[in-house]
């Protein structure tokens, strides 16, 4: 397995191959394609909103 082609996912901590950028964090498939859906999920929702939060106030620290 070659780390350095991986990213490491911000929501579930996986290291994953596919993804996308967000705030310059990365997420994998799996969880854009659950953030995609969080609309009709309102606990998701606000579970993504918090971790999100989580890594502005580190960069900010
Ligand atoms: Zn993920």
């Amino acid at each position: 397995m070659d780390e350095h082609a991986q990213n490491k996912c911000i929501i579930c901590g996986e290291h994953k191959l596919e993804g996308i950028y967000i705030v310059s964090e990365f997420i994998c498939d799996a969880c854009e394609a659950e953030m995609v859906h969080t609309d009709v999920q309102e606990e998701k929702y606000h579970f993504f909103i918090h971790r999100m939060k989580q890594i502005w106030v580190q960069k900010n620290a």
